[in-house]
């Protein structure tokens, strides 16, 4: 069959297989020219480095941040991995999710580069994954010495009271109501949404926030399969003012709140029982499969992708991970916080210069009353075609190399 984008409501809804496993093989190729690079500059990289992880478990390890931890782990440092995802495998005649071919592609990858690794895919909110992960570790003989936390999850089963939660993204206090951008036709719209109450504040919190992080690390510590001076990282956004209403203050903002607290008292535990550590790293905005349906992050990081490729520093997710494993949690010295305890590798984003002149250019777009004029502002300042590539190549569309006419036999294979 022909497999071209089916995209419905700023979501694709299927995926094309080779062209998620060609995505798979950029980024480990891009893992491996730059870690090459570090090399060649003198940098300490790779199997050689000071604290090289040996064995890495990533929990959320099919797609975005979590797929770029896994390729990092795996291709410059030779880590064997575990990895945790849940996706919809494809059949004969039908798609999977992205994910689900990202997986095989990586599997393919790690087992002709000779690095060992296992995926599992399943809920990792249940204790009946954790016990499978558990039961992988032993029979690979492998102690972890990093654990990635990249979940982004609609709901989450308690498996104490099989009471199933559903996060919101909404704003806290009052409502707010935010520019949205169709990424195919760059037709600008507006989404409103109106203030969550204290429930689903507090269901965002049970889905998104550290409370299955924290299990995941008590349950392998009790099984004994973290390495002495193992440590675990998990993921969170901050970003600009423009964009706090409906994240940082808002639902998934508390949620990443709490993650961040949680990450304190796991490193005061970690430390004293295994010697290990917890972080949450801050991450650059990105087009991934949870950031497309956000009101205003299309927009802000239409325009953010301009401003930072005309600087020269714009990443994506690959760039952003290798760096965090090569400048930050594996560079050789103390790992590097702010005053809150967290990695900024959202750095360059942050930088002032970048977000005044996105500031400017929001401003220029909110004082232009008519919309065609608007949309064509847009297209001028922001980079459109760069999000709308980066939205289709995250389900393997719009890549270079893949011939999206030719047929694709079967949709259970890469
Ligand atoms: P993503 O949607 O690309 O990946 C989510 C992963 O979670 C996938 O591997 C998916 O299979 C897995 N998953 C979801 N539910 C699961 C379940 N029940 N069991 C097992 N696996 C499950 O998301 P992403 O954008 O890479 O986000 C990862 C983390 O990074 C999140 O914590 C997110 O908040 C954070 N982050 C994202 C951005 C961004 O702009 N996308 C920026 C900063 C931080």
């Amino acid at each position: 069959m022909i497999v071209k984008p089916m995209v419905r409501s700023n979501i694709c809804i299927n995926a094309h297989p080779a062209g998620c496993a060609r995505e798979v093989v950029n980024q480990i190729d891009y893992v491996k020219a730059k870690t090459a690079k570090r090399a060649a500059a003198g940098q300490s990289v790779g199997k050689s480095a000071k604290n090289a992880p040996k064995a890495v478990l990533v929990l959320g390890c099919s797609t975005g941040y979590g797929l770029a931890s896994r390729i990092s782990a795996a291709f410059a440092y030779g880590a064997a991995t575990v990895g945790v995802s849940f996706e919809k495998e494809g059949t004969e005649g039908k798609s999977g999710t992205p994910g689900f071919y990202n997986n095989l592609a990586f599997d393919r990858a790690s087992a002709a580069a000779g690095i060992p690794c296992k995926t599992v895919n399943g809920d990792a909110f249940s204790d009946a994954i954790r016990a499978q992960v558990i039961d992988i570790a032993k029979a690979m003989k492998i102690k972890f010495d990093l654990v990635v936390y990249s979940i982004a999850s609609p709901v989450r089963t308690d498996p104490d009271t099989g009471v199933l939660y559903k996060s919101a993204l909404k704003p806290i206090g009052k409502p707010y109501t935010g520019a949205t951008v169709d990424p195919m036709t760059g037709k600008i719209g507006s989404m409103s949404a109106e203030p969550a109450n204290d429930q689903e504040a507090a269901d965002t919190v049970k889905v998104m926030g550290g409370e299955d992080w924290e299990r995941w690390i008590a349950q392998l510590t009790a099984a004994g399969v973290l390495a002495t001076g193992c440590a675990t990282v998990a993921y969170s956004y901050v970003g600009p003012t423009h964009t706090h209403a409906i994240y940082r203050d808002g639902t998934i903002g508390g949620a990443k709140k709490h993650l961040e607290k949680t990450a304190r008292a796991m490193s005061e535990r970690m430390k004293a029982t295994i010697g290990g550590d917890a972080f949450v790293s801050v991450n650059k905005g990105l087009v991934t499969r949870s950031s497309a349906v956000i009101p205003v992050i299309p927009m802000y990081l239409s325009l953010l992708f301009r401003v930072m490729k005309d600087k020269g520093t714009h990443e994506g997710c690959i760039e952003q991970m290798e760096r965090l494993f090569a400048e930050r949690l594996y560079a050789g010295s103390a790992v590097p916080v702010d005053a809150d305890r967290l990695i900024r590798i959202d750095d360059w984003e942050m930088d002032p210069s970048v977000q005044a002149e996105v500031s400017k250019r929001m401003a220029r777009l909110a004082d232009e009353a008519d919309q065609e004029k608007r949309e064509a502002l847009l297209a001028e300042l922001g980079d459109l075609a760069g999000y709308r590539h980066d939205f289709l190549a995250a389900n393997g569309f719009d890549v270079a190399g893949i011939d999206y006419d030719a047929d694709v036999p079967r949709m259970n294979e890469i």
